[in-house]
């Protein structure tokens, strides 16, 4: 571990780090604007493991497993824009307010972080300008730049779940996640009921709101974009199979979506 060397902000990543941003189909004109919060599990090398073992640094507290094959599919089929974080929620978590408590986790689930004890306000301080804000920026860009060129858009901010969280199995295996938006998340929902194979979560196994979420509120909402989080269990996608096929299944679904507010003349 190198944990002291991240208090200095101008070493948290260095040349060897990859840019924390990850796109897609940059300047396609899908309706459509993916975003993933939790794509990746990448560490700066200046912060080693935040103290922690390898076989924590796989698990969900780090990432939204499985969901960076869905989004880079589904991105594909859709051809539409996917922005993505490539670094791991432990570092700091892209889907919340900077000034909450869990942004930089001390502790995820029953997991104690030892890398984000006692953190300097500037060790934090560099966090969110090295990692949070270049990826909330290209979306909020990205965003304008649309609506600058008449390009409707859709957000679509694209999760995972555990399928046990402390100890309690969850039965779901799709929610849609929505708070202001009562269009497109009701939509989701009746087409994702047509699926008779599916149980389907309505703002399960979570809901959206500004205390615990950011990129709904921030990017969606405060926009005034259609918008919905979609939260896929982790078991489900957790290979190539399995995220190719729920990549499929969404494209379908979407595409239904899209034809529907064309013709509604919402988009
Ligand atoms: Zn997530």
């Amino acid at each position: 571990m190198a944990l002291d060397s991240a208090s200095d902000t101008s070493l948290l990543l260095g040349t060897e780090d990859v840019p924390p941003v990850f796109e897609e189909n940059a300047g396609s004109r899908s309706p459509f604007l993916l975003t993933s919060d939790h794509y990746g599990r990448i560490i700066p090398r200046a912060l080693g493991d935040l103290g922690l073992p390898s076989s924590e640094l796989t698990r969900h507290i780090a990432w939204d497993i499985g969901i960076a094959g869905v989004a880079e599919a589904l991105s594909k089929h859709l051809d539409a824009h996917l922005i993505a974080q490539r670094y791991s929620r432990l570092v700091i978590d892209c889907n919340r307010p900077p000034q909450a408590a869990s942004s930089i986790p001390r502790i995820s689930e029953a997991t104690v972080i030892p890398g984000n004890e006692g953190l300097s306000e500037q060790a934090a301080a560099a966090r969110r300008r090295l990692i949070f804000e270049p990826y909330h920026r290209r979306i909020a860009e990205v965003i304008d730049a649309r609506l600058r060129d008449g390009i409707p858009t859709v957000l679509v901010s694209l999760h995972s779940f555990t399928p046990v969280y402390a100890g309690i199995a969850r039965p779901l295996h799709i929610g849609t996640l929505y708070h202001r938006d009562t269009k497109l998340a009701p939509l989701l929902l009746t087409l994702l009921r047509q699926e008779t194979d599916l149980v389907v979560g309505d703002n399960e196994p979570y809901a959206v709101s500004d205390d615990t979420d950011y990129t709904i509120p921030v990017h969606g909402e405060a926009r005034g974009l259609m918008n919905t989080g979609i939260e896929i269990r982790q078991d489900l996608i957790a290979d190539p199979a399995g995220q190719k096929q729920w990549a499929d299944r969404l494209a379908r679904i979407l595409a239904e979506i899209e034809a529907t507010l064309r013709a509604e003349r919402l988009i």
